[in-house]
């Protein structure tokens, strides 16, 4: 039995599906990170779960072919996504012509796992990027049995989980197509759940919403609590000590700061991601203030989807070079941060010390939410 050592194992999961007696289990790392633990008195030495490894069997990648500046064209899919909202618009795309979609979303232990759905509709209930380690939970297996059903599979994940389906599935399927995102690294589901109770804060995953992104403006980062539309809580720049430490790379899995997949080479028949540093180089002249999406076409099967769905986007053609040079994550892994050692034996307090930027004066606020509505005045200004 051979799989990816600690410091390797992105905790996809596959070994897990792939072991024929069910002997590998997802344990969780004192940090609570996912790794496979191994039942050693079960185990058959039959080699499926190095087989199903994609960090000692890479799978096969491809370069981007078309880049495009993107947004779903209905406002109320595109002001709740993270970014464009080009997922929901795929996702629902294949419901509609009776497939299956992947996504993850908080169990009600506040777990976040990923889910098959095929009901049109249900991407409402995956909707959004949660900056933790999702746990698949089964998903390959679960896959594989739609996949020899013969019904087409959506599946969105973050790049390793993208490549361990491929290598647990072990050959192509003609009716797959995966997308994988733009990944900056993930931290474990344990510390955000530290987080939550540091706020006191106890969502009711079937009542609420958690969302790490803000519906405001495209590009700010703070966790909000909703209950059926109404706002519970609202991380402020003084609260913010999660996302902070997230997007500065503080506390990420071990795997994450020599991500083989934080380059051009994808994963995925289409990659998804923010569109950061778009029009810096060559002018872009929409206003993409409530969201936008960088869209990938990695293969002729990816390209065949997004023609399918052209009528309810906003799709603009750019440059593959305009979207690396914007993205940091299309070139290298995020640096492992000097503090990633002692990261996850400090209490709250003294992280929020380090990385909050304090509770801002009333003016600063107001300066802030002036700028903001100069650059989209300015924006809209441009023609939308
Ligand atoms: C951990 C993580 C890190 C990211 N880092 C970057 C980055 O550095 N740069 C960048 O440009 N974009 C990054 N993204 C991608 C970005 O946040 C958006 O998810 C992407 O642009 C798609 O947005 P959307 O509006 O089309 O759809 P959304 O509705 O936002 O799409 C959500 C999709 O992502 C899936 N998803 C959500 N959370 C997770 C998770 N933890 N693990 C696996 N799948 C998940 C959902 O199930 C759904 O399929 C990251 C996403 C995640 C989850
Ligand atoms: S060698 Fe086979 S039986 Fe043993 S852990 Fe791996 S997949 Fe399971
Ligand atoms: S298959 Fe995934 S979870 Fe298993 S050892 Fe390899 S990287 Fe880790
Ligand atoms: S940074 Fe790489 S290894 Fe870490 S979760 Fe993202 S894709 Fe996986």
């Amino acid at each position: 039995m051979k799989i990816a050592d600690r410091n390797h194992c992105t905790g996809c999961g596959a070994c897990a599906d792939a072991c024929p007696p069910s002997c590998i289990s997802m344990a969780l790392s004192e940090e609570g990170f996912l790794f496979p633990s191994v039942d050693e008195s079960r185990c058959v030495e039959c080699g499926a779960c190095g087989k199903a490894c994609h960090v000692l069997n890479p799978p096969e990648r491809h370069n981007p072919e078309k880049a495009f500046a993107a947004w779903a064209l209905d406002d109320s899919v595109r002001t709740t996504s993270s970014s464009g909202g080009i997922y929901s618009v795929l996702g629902e795309h294949v419901l509609e012509n009776g497939g299956v979609i992947s996504g993850c979303r908080f169990d009600g232990d506040m777990v976040l796992k990923h889910e098959l759905g095929d009901r049109p509709g249900c991407t409402v209930r995956f909707r959004g990027s949660k900056y933790v380690q999702c746990f698949t939970d089964g998903i390959y297996r679960k896959i594989k049995n739609e996949l020899a059903n013969g019904r087409t599979v959506l599946f969105t994940g973050v790049p390793c989980q993208v490549a361990g389906l491929r290598t647990y599935l072990g050959r192509p399927y003609e009716n797959l197509i995966a997308c994988d995102l733009v990944c900056h690294g993930v931290p474990s589901q344990k510390i955000f759940r530290s987080y939550l109770k540091r706020h006191r804060l106890s969502p009711d995953p079937d009542r609420s919403v958690v969302a790490f992104r803000d519906l405001k403006g495209w590009g700010d980062f703070y966790i909000r609590v909703s209950e059926q539309d109404d706002l519970v809580w609202r991380s402020d720049d003084a609260t913010n000590e999660f996302l902070r430490s997230f997007l500065s790379g503080y506390d990420y899995n071990e795997a994450c700061y020599a991500c083989p997949y934080a380059c051009m080479e994808r994963t995925g028949d289409l990659t998804l991601a923010d569109f950061w540093g778009l029009g810096r180089s060559v002018p872009f002249d929409k206003d993409p203030s409530n969201g936008c999406s960088l869209i990938l076409v990695n293969t002729e099967k990816g390209a065949k989807l997004l023609h399918a769905v052209r009528d309810r986007l906003f799709l603009e053609e750019r440059t593959t070079e305009e979207a690396r040079q914007g993205n940091g994550q299309l070139r290298n892994p995020v640096p492992r941060h000097p503090m990633r050692d002692v990261f996850y034996r400090m209490e709250w307090a003294e992280i929020a010390r380090k990385v909050n930027y304090g509770n801002p004066s009333p003016l600063r606020r107001l300066l802030r939410a002036g700028r903001r509505k100069l650059m989209s005045c300015l924006n809209r200004g441009k023609g939308k």
